[in-house]
């Protein structure tokens, strides 16, 4: 019998500042801060299938993520976009899961001593380890902890899982994912605006699944030059985003209401908790 198709579970689904805010008295965030429609932690998801799980980014609130889940999970392994906080805070948390996953710390918090440790395979493109080292010495000290992720990628929890350069405007640059199977052609792309026409060609085209970073609703009157990440408006405008099957919208700050804004057929705001198909 073959194996379910994959799920992939949005963990987060806010931009680099979470909803609510600090001190922030917007209707997005006081409705943030009590029913909670719009409550989001910092973007990353869960993709589980054929036995396997991924993890796709570790920003701050990981260590609330993962507690939450029903129960303790070890991701076979984990893939880190671009090193800002708000997608990478989480490795100190990540490496530490994996300790006490392994059952090498009592519940008492003492040393079992027993099992040995194994750690989590965790990956980034070559280009964003140096950023990322300095950040975490001490876990560097010993066995560097992060991998270089091989240009042709990964087969985990059942698909094929490659990253891509995106430009994130005025902050340089980020990376995106494709995450591959017989019969999907789905991507993940957080942080990113003007993606050029040959990485649309290369990457996002005629995609079952796509989910897009929109940190919000519509920045047209802010400077361009210092824009890093769609808005809904742009997205819901842009060709290739339109022709994919399914979109659901993530990243979002406190400017995105998701129960006012409008979006287009088969188009979806992601939510934390959310699980789709693969
Ligand atoms: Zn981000
Ligand atoms: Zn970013």
């Amino acid at each position: 019998m073959s194996s379910p198709p994959p799920t992939l579970r949005f963990l987060g689904t806010a931009d680099s500042k979470g909803v609510p805010r600090f001190w922030c008295g917007c209707p997005v965030c006081t409705e943030a801060r009590t029913v909670g429609i719009n409550r989001r932690t910092r973007s990353a998801a869960l993709v589980s299938g054929a036995g396997e799980t991924l993890l796709l980014d570790c920003g701050p609130d990981l260590h609330a993520q993962l507690a939450r889940l029903p129960g303790p999970l070890v991701p076979s392994a984990v893939v880190i976009s671009h090193a800002h906080n708000d997608h990478l805070l989480g490795l100190g948390d990540l490496l530490d899961y994996a300790v006490y996953a392994s059952g090498d710390v009592g519940m008492n918090g003492t040393s079992a001593g027993a099992t040995s440790l194994v750690p989590i395979p965790i990956f980034t493109p070559a280009g964003v380890l140096p950023q990322i080292e300095p950040r975490f010495q001490y876990a560097f000290r010993r066995e560097p902890p992060v991998r270089p992720l091989p240009e042709e990628g990964l087969h985990v929890a059942g698909l094929h899982v490659r990253a891509f350069r995106v430009p994130h405007g005025a902050n340089g640059h980020s990376h995106a994912f494709r995450l591959d199977r017989p019969g999907l052609r789905a991507a993940y792309v957080t942080d990113a605006i003007d993606i050029p026409e040959g990485t649309v060609r290369d990457w996002l085209t005629d995609l079952d699944l796509l989910i897009l970073g929109t940190s919000f609703g519509d920045e047209s009157a802010a400077v361009h030059a210092g824009r890093s990440v769609y808005d809904v408006r742009e997205a819901t405008a842009l060709p290739w985003a339109r022709s994919a099957r399914r979109v659901y919208l993530t990243h979002l700050s406190h400017d995105v209401d998701v129960r006012a804004l409008s979006l287009p057929e088969e188009w979806a705001f992601a939510r934390d908790g959310l699980e789709v198909g693969i």
